[in-house]
């Protein structure tokens, strides 16, 4: 459902980065319009988690070339949590475990944030309570994992339902997840992917890292691009996904290839 008057939210131009002085992103090109839904797939270790944290501002990813606008502003001029204050959000791989701060206090705080950015109202406590057991609901999570630490002993699957809380609260414009799918059983992606199409509109745009096709049928996708080689090598639409599945990913890159060696 790509409307009329949707807009570009994300431009990524010629984007490289390394980590470690050693170059993952090459000459990278994507960008998104709002209403979107895109998946990136590709073989384990293309560069998708580094694009997606490059976009989040993790520091130890340098940007060494290229450009990236969200909503017209320089991305990369931007620290990690204006980012976020921005409309700008990643659901993690791999959530990290923050032991000693209550999982409600921090996502209050992260709504709160927001929402004073936004020049809305902010909630206390008691308010933010019933708001967010709402949204609990939505993803089937039981409240008691408001009162432990933020993903401290949570399973796989509850960290990324934890991630997807997040999402829900701040409503951002552009929200990246990355394998969500994975770790998730298939009554809990049913429910986490309910969740996601939920907070969808023509406003907010959704990009899914996934190396599966699974999670595609639930939430079915605009776009689907390979990335290979820390560049995204084909763009195409939801067939290209099932396509995939049936004939692996080698196919892309020959393809690519040999495009690439053909004389202009
Ligand atoms: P994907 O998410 O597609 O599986 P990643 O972005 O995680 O791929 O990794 C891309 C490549 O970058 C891999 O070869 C990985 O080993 C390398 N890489 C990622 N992070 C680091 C790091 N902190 N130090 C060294 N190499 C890294
Ligand atoms: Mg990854």
């Amino acid at each position: 459902m790509i409307c009329q008057d949707s807009k570009v939210l994300l431009e990524v131009r010629g984007l490289c980065a390394s980590v470690n002085g050693i170059r993952i992103l090459k000459d990278l090109d994507f960008s998104v319009r709002s209403g979107e839904v895109h998946a990136i797939m590709g073989q384990n270790g293309s560069g998708k988690s580094t694009f997606a944290k490059v976009l989040a501002g993790h520091p130890a990813y340098e940007v060494t070339g290229g450009s990236a606008l969200f909503e017209g502003q320089n991305l990369f001029g931007m620290k990690p949590e204006e980012r976020a204050r921005a409309g700008f959000f990643l659901a993690f791989q791999y959530p990290i475990e923050v032991p000693g701060v209550v999982n409600s206090q921090f996502l209050r705080l992260t709504y709160n944030t927001v929402q004073n950015q936004r020049g809305k109202e902010e909630l206390d406590p008691l308010e933010f309570d019933d708001f967010v057991r709402e949204k609990m609901k939505l993803l089937e999570m039981n409240p008691d994992f408001l009162d432990r630490s933020v993903n401290e002993g949570f399973s796989g699957g509850e960290k990324k339902r934890n991630e997807i809380l997040q999402m829900a609260l701040l409503e951002p414009r552009l929200a990246i997840l990355d394998e969500t799918d994975s770790g998730l059983d298939i009554d809990a992606l049913r429910i986490v992917t309910h969740g996601v199409n939920q907070l969808t509109t023509n406003d907010n745009a959704i990009v899914m890292v996934t190396h599966y096709q699974r999670l595609l049928n639930y939430i079915v996708p605009d776009y689907v691009h390979v990335m290979d080689g820390g560049r995204i090598i084909k763009t195409g639409s939801k067939a290209l996904a099932l396509e995939l599945e049936a004939r692996g990913y080698e196919w892309v890159g020959a393809e690519y290839t040999a495009a690439a060696s053909v004389p202009a």
